[in-house]
C-alpha cells in the first residue's frame, strides 16, 4: 500500500474510534454465549498505574472524571504489573490502555517497564496523558520498530498557550507547561519517524476560556507540527462527584456548546489536510447521553476491565479506585489475572446481572461515552435483563 493509503485506513480508524463506533464484542449473543462458557477474553486491559507520591495527579482539571477519587496511597509493585501484563498476554489479550483515575500514566515510574512489556509482547498500546514528563528510556522503546502499528497516543491539550494551559487545567503555577508538553510531543515525532509506526492525536476540549481563534489556531499549528495525524475538537463531559453541579465553567452546557459549534466548525474544518485530518465532535449530543449517570446492564468488567493504581482489579475505568470497593473484582497484588477475571458464577445469568447491576448503582459511577455507548448495544439486545 502506498504510504498515503495506509495513513487515510488508520485516519478512518480513528476517526472510528473518536466517533465510538467500534465494537467491543462481535454482538450481544456472542458475548452472553462467552460469558456462560467462560470463553471470554476482554477486548482491552486498562492500567492506571499511578504516581508514589501522595498526590494522585500532578494537575487538577476541573473537569477530570477522578476528582472525587479517594486516595488510598496502596501501589502495586512494578514488577508486579509487570507480571499482570505478562499474563494478560499469555491469556490472548491483544490490546492495553494505559490511562489515569485522576492521574496520569506517564506519571508513574512503572510506565516504561509496562510500555516495554507491550512491545516485546507484541500488544497493541493506547495512552490517554498529557505528556508533561517523558523519559528518555520511553523515548527510546517507542523508537523500537516492531511496535504494532495500530497502537496509539492521544494527547490531551486543550489550549494553545501557557496561560490557558495552566487555566483549563486547574494549576495556579505559572510554569511554561503548555511548551513542555510541546517539546516532548516534538520527541515523540522524532522517535515515530521516518516512517509512521503509531497514531498521536491531540484533543481540545472547548469552552469559554479556550474559544478563541487565537488559541485554537495556534493550538491546530503547533501540534500539527508536532506529528500529531488527528486533533480532535469536543467538549468535557460532567464529572463524576460534581456532575449535580451545573457551574462548572470547563464543561459547557448545552446552549454554549451548540453556539461554539455554530461559531467555530466550519473554520476548524479549514484546516483539515490529509495529513492531519480535523474532527468536531459533540459525541454526548449525538448519543444522548449528556448528563446521564450510567447505562445498565453493564458488560465492562467482560470487555474492558481496569488495573487502579491501587493493584487492584475493577470493573471499567470509569470505576477503578478504592471508592468503588463494592464492585471490585479482587486484588491483583496476590491474586492471578485470569483466576480473578473468571471468579464469576452465571449459572442465573440473568439474576446475575440484575445483582450487579444493583451493586454498579448504589456504587454511584458515571460511564464514560463508550461505556454508555456499548452498554447500550447490551441493553437494546434485551439479552442481558
Ligand atoms: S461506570 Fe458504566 S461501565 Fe463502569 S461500572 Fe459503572 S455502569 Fe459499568
Amino acid at each position: 500500500m502506498e504510504n498515503s493509503q495506509i495513513n487515510n485506513t488508520r485516519i478512518k480508524k480513528q476517526i472510528q474510534k473518536y466517533k465510538f463506533s467500534i465494537n467491543y464484542f462481535e454482538s450481544p449473543a456472542q458475548l452472553k454465549n462467552d460469558i456462560i462458557n467462560k470463553t471470554v477474553i476482554p477486548h482491552q486491559v486498562e492500567f492506571q498505574p499511578g504516581p508514589q507520591g501522595k498526590k494522585i495527579c500532578w494537575l487538577s482539571c476541573p473537569y477530570c472524571y477522578g476528582e472525587s477519587a479517594k486516595n488510598s496511597e496502596e501501589r502495586p509493585s512494578t514488577a508486579r504489573l509487570v507480571k499482570i501484563l505478562n499474563e494478560i498476554a499469555d491469556g490472548g489479550v491483544k490490546k492495553v490502555t494505559f490511562a489515569g483515575w485522576a492521574t496520569d500514566p506517564l506519571n508513574s515510574k512503572s510506565i516504561d517497564d509496562l510500555l516495554e512489556t507491550a512491545v516485546k509482547r507484541n500488544m497493541i498500546f493506547g495512552f490517554n496523558t498529557k505528556p508533561i514528563k517523558v523519559s528518555d528510556r520511553f523515548i527510546n522503546i517507542l523508537k523500537d520498530n516492531e511496535i504494532d502499528p495500530q497502537s496509539w497516543i492521544s494527547l490531551s491539550i486543550d489550549s494553545g498557550s501557557n496561560e490557558i494551559f495552566n487555566k483549563v487545567h486547574g494549576m495556579k503555577t505559572k510554569a511554561a507547561l503548555y511548551d513542555k508538553v510541546l517539546i516532548n510531543v516534538n520527541r515523540i515525532k522524532e522517535a515515530n519517524t521516518p516512517k509512521r509506526k503509531f497514531d498521536v492525536s491531540a484533543a481540545y476540549l472547548l469552552n469559554k476560556f479556550n474559544s478563541s481563534k487565537k488559541e485554537i489556531e495556534r493550538f491546530i499549528l503547533d501540534f500539527k507540527s508536532a506529528g500529531c495525524n488527528l486533533l480532535r475538537f469536543s467538549f468535557a463531559q460532567p464529572p463524576r462527584g460534581l456532575a449535580d453541579q451545573k457551574n462548572i465553567e470547563t464543561v459547557p452546557q448545552v446552549d454554549e456548546k451548540n453556539q461554539i459549534i455554530e461559531e467555530l466548525r466550519d473554520w476548524i474544518y479549514s484546516f483539515d489536510s490529509e495529513s492531519c485530518k480535523i474532527l468536531v465532535v459533540d459525541p454526548d449530543s449525538e448519543n444522548d447521553i449528556f448528563y446521564k449517570n450510567r447505562t445498565l446492564p453493564c458488560v465492562a468488567r467482560f470487555i474492558y476491565p481496569t488495573v487502579g493504581f491501587d493493584g487492584r482489579l475493577y470493573q471499567c475505568s470509569q470505576s477503578a479506585a478504592p471508592n468503588f470497593k463494592e464492585t471490585e473484582i479482587g486484588d491483583l497484588k496476590t491474586k492471578d489475572f485470569w483466576d480473578l477475571y473468571y471468579d464469576y458464577d452465571v449459572t442465573d445469568f440473568l439474576g446475575f446481572f440484575k445483582k450487579s447491576g444493583e451493586l454498579i448503582a448504589k456504587s454511584g459511577c458515571r460511564c464514560d461515552r463508550k461505556e454508555h455507548i456499548a452498554n447500550t448495544k447490551i441493553s437494546k439486545s434485551g439479552l442481558f435483563e
